[in-house]
Order: C-alpha cells, then sequence, then structure tokens
C-alpha cells in the first residue's frame, strides 16, 4: 500500500495482502521506544500497537485509523515511527487580527493531523491585548481595542475583542486531546503599546494612551527602570499562568529598540545601579527578571532571538530563532542553550508564494552551519509562524499556512534522508481533502510554487499592501 500522508513514517514494512481485523487493536505501552515512538503491526487479522508514550498512542491510533481502507479492511504491514525533533509548532498571532474559537480549533484539527506538539499562540501586541484579565479589566477595556482597524484598511471602524478565560481553557483542553500543550505569548519589553495604553504609567514617558493603529516597530516600550513595571508584569503572569498548564511560557524579547531607555531617568539608574554596560544588558536584565519570576511558578521562559545580544540570558531560556545575522543562535545551541528554528526567510508563512515557494519551505534545513555535535541536539525543533497584519480572514489564514505548514510537519518528525519534494507534493495533494475535513482549505496547487509572472503577480500583491499599511503608518505616527 502507498502511504499517501504527512509527516512521512520513518519506517514501512509491506507484507502484501489485506485482512480483515479480528477483534480489538491490542495495545502496549513500550519503555523502550523513542519519546513519541510507536509500532502499528497489521499482520493475521490482529493490529498491534505499541507505543513510548501519550504522544506515541494518539499517532498509533491516528496512524490505524488511516490505514484502514473504505471497505474496513487493512493492508498487512508494519509501520515504525517517531519523531525527528521533539518540538513541532505552529504559531497563531491573535493580536493584530482575531481569529474565531471554531477557526482556531480548525486549524488546530488541521496540525494534529500533521503532529505538531506544540501550539505557539501569539496573544498580546502593540495592537491589542487577546487575554480575558479579571485582576485588571483595563486590559480589556483599554487594550483589548483600537481605534481602526489599520494596517492600510482605514475604515473608521473601532477593532478588537479578546479570548475570555473559559474559550482560552476550551482551546487549551481541545489541544490536550490532540497532544498538542499550548504556549502563551506574553510579548514584553517591547511589542507592549496595548498593554501600556491600559497603563500608562509602565511606559518611560508616561504617554502612550492608546492601542498601536499601525504595524511594524514602535519606539514605545516597557519602563526597565520602574519597579512597578515587574510587579504588574509579574501579576500578570500568575492570572496568564494559571490558564495554561504547560511548562513553556513565551515572554517575547524581539523587536524592543532602546530610544525610550536611554532618554529615561529610571532606566539609566537601573543600568547604573545594576552595573550593565549598556542597554541591550538591560533587557537582559529585564528577561531575567521575568524569566527567573516564571521558573518560581514551574515554568520555563522561551524568547525570540533578540535576547540573546544582551549576552546574559539566563542559559535555562529556550529560544526561537527568527532573524539571527550574528550567528548568536549556533553559539546558544553549541553551549548548551535550546534553541527552535523558525526562519524568517523560510517558515514565516505571512509572506507571498511568490517570496517563500512551498519548496522554498520544505527544503529548509534547521541544522545551521557551525554546529557542534552537542549543538545539533540543542536545536530541539522547527516552528512555522503566521503573523496577520495582512491575514484579516479565514480563507486568507488557510491559504498562507496550507500546505507550507504541511513542509514545516514533514521536516520536524521525518528523518532527513526521507525528505523528497515530489514525493511530498504528491502526498500533499492527496491530503488536501483530510485538512478540509479539519474546515482548513489549502492555496490550491498552481500557486504553492508560482514561477514567472505568478511570481511576480504574488510579490506585487504583498508590496501594495505593505505600501497601503505604511502609509496608514505615517498617517496615524505620533511617535
Ligand atoms: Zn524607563
Amino acid at each position: 500500500m502507498n502511504i499517501q500522508w504527512i509527516p512521512r513514517p520513518q519506517h514501512v514494512t509491506q507484507y502484501g495482502g489485506v485482512m480483515t481485523l479480528c477483534g480489538d487493536p491490542v495495545l502496549r505501552q513500550d519503555g523502550s521506544l523513542p519519546p513519541e515512538g510507536y509500532t502499528v503491526t497489521l499482520r493475521g487479522g490482529t493490529a498491534t500497537l505499541t507505543y513510548a508514550d501519550d504522544g506515541g498512542k494518539y499517532y498509533a491510533l491516528q496512524t490505524l485509523a488511516r490505514l484502514r481502507q473504505p471497505d474496513g479492511s487493512y493492508p498487512c504491514l508494519a509501520v515504525e515511527d517517531a519523531p525527528q525533533y521533539a518540538y513541532r509548532a505552529f504559531m497563531v498571532d491573535s493580536a493584530r487580527h482575531l481569529q474565531t474559537v471554531g477557526e482556531l480549533k480548525a486549524v488546530i484539527e488541521a496540525a494534529a493531523a500533521l503532529r505538531f506538539n506544540y501550539f505557539h499562540w501569539h496573544l498580546t501586541d502593540d495592537q491589542g491585548w487577546r487575554i480575558e484579565s479579571t485582576v485588571f479589566p483595563q486590559l480589556n477595556e483599554i487594550g483589548s481595542f483600537r481605534a481602526e482597524d489599520g494596517f492600510g484598511n482605514k475604515d473608521g471602524r473601532r477593532y478588537g475583542g479578546y479570548f475570555t478565560k473559559d474559550e482560552i481553557r476550551d482551546i487549551v483542553a481541545f489541544c490536550a486531546e490532540r497532544q498538542i500543550t499550548v504556549i502563551p505569548e506574553v510579548d514584553m519589553p517591547g511589542h507592549t503599546v496595548a498593554l501600556m495604553a491600559a497603563f500608562p504609567q509602565l511606559s518611560c514617558t508616561g504617554k502612550v494612551t492608546a492601542v498601536s493603529t499601525k504595524i511594524g516597530i514602535h519606539k514605545d516600550i516597557l519602563c526597565a527602570g520602574n519597579e512597578e513595571t515587574f510587579e504588574t508584569v509579574f501579576r500578570i503572569l500568575d492570572e496568564v499562568c494559571d490558564l495554561f498548564p504547560g511548562e513553556l511560557f513565551h515572554i517575547g524579547g524581539d523587536e524592543a529598540p532602546k530610544l525610550r531607555w536611554a532618554d529615561c531617568e529610571k532606566c539609566k539608574a537601573r543600568l547604573r545601579a545594576e552595573g550593565l554596560s549598556g542597554f541591550e544588558q538591560l533587557q537582559g536584565y529585564f528577561t531575567n527578571r521575568v524569566a527567573a519570576y516564571l521558573k518560581t511558578k514551574g515554568k520555563r521562559a522561551v524568547t525570540w532571538n533578540e535576547s540573546l545580544k544582551s549576552g546574559t540570558l539566563d542559559n535555562d531560556v529556550v529560544v526561537c530563532n527568527w532573524m539571527d545575522k550574528a550567528n548568536d543562535c549556533v553559539r546558544r545551541a553549541n553551549s548548551g542553550g535550546k534553541v527552535i528554528e523558525e526562519d524568517f526567510f523560510h517558515y514565516y508563512l505571512d509572506y507571498p508564494y511568490g517570496m517563500t515557494p512551498l519548496k522554498k519551505t520544505y527544503t529548509f534545513d534547521p541544522m545551521r552551519k557551525g554546529l557542534t555535535a552537542e549543538g545539533r541536539n540543542n536545536i530541539i525543533g522547527v516552528e512555522a509562524p503566521l503573523w496577520t497584519e495582512f491575514v484579516r480572514d479565514f480563507d486568507r489564514f488557510c491559504y498562507m499556512m496550507f500546505p507550507r505548514l504541511m513542509a514545516v510537519a514533514e521536516r520536524g518528525w521525518t528523518a532527513p534522508a526521507l525528505l523528497d519534494y515530489k514525493s511530498f507534493t504528491e502526498r500533499a495533494k492527496a491530503m488536501l481533502p483530510a485538512l478540509e475535513a479539519c474546515g482548513v482549505t489549502a492555496a490550491p496547487a498552481g500557486d504553492w510554487d508560482p514561477r514567472g509572472p505568478a511570481r511576480l503577480r504574488s510579490l506585487h500583491a504583498h508590496r501594495r499592501a505593505v505600501f497601503h499599511a505604511n502609509r496608514t503608518d505615517r498617517r496615524t505616527d505620533d511617535a
């Protein structure tokens, strides 16, 4: 039988012929299997499933269900399987534009079929705060709404909303049933205009009063010299941690310009008091302090790679490598730090197919040059984000995410020697109805690897959207 799914299993032994299952499958835990590993053996009318853990059991049962033919028979074969990487994630930006709970569940369902085991949920940013707070109602009353949609779509209508605690618990439980752990992201010290709109006193100037309606990097970031910043952030984290039982907690750390800190007496005083060499080290102080607080709550912090610029980042912090021109992440991995690969040029799924065709995503190798044997072991996995500045509706969301997320899935699960782009695209086409059944519609095959005029059209449409958004920025930039 031809295995027509993604990710490709590591090892299949074909016995030939078909069988009818007599009785229930035999299920057995086997501690000698690798994490999330499993075997499915179909022979002599019996299905025998062994598995390492809950993840392995889930994938063994998923495999058995996939092998069932329309007439109820099964092919006689054995699958031995385990993932290449322990960490396989997709990221959704709910801050710039919201999704409904139903839409998120459709994506999660599809991701579970592709064997992702982490959902990184980007819930706060300059343009909106998306987590219900009962401790700080102003986070929702002020921080969850912006004056207009913005981003090139200036229609004067207030935009916003947030996920209630019940909705978040529902999503977390839905994921858990599918062996997916949710990692919330509360981005800081940058990307916090929505937070500071609710707490203007936490900005260096005290003058941030509205949720942002523009894209890009914002000058205003949380004041690192003000103790109230830490007290407030810790109370917020207390509340958010209660909603997410997983160990990993993303605290952002990307795109934090130091202009405001350099002009702030409190920040400069902190710099002197802590004996720091500069404002990058002040971000290191900030991040390490928040990471240490999370540790007291049994959590492990995750950050974007900019937080390595301080040179002082606590070694327990997991780093997401999205844009690392200085190669800090390779050094980090080589010296024992854990790194997740989500390369901007290959895995940023909000960019057009003309810029990031499917093949480019598929062929990205997370094992970068310069990694030692230990460094390679510290690349714990892959992740692909979908940022939503230009993704306002679910059709567009699915078009951008699929099938490129399928390519990331296969890289995350399947051994490099088994990767084959031609086979992948055939299996991707065969798997589209399964994704449709989850509720997501992928980009049509003709758009996956655009060439010539199609590629130019794709790039042009994106540039036009960015151009209009930037025009809106200039009108609204009060910085
Ligand atoms: Zn300050």
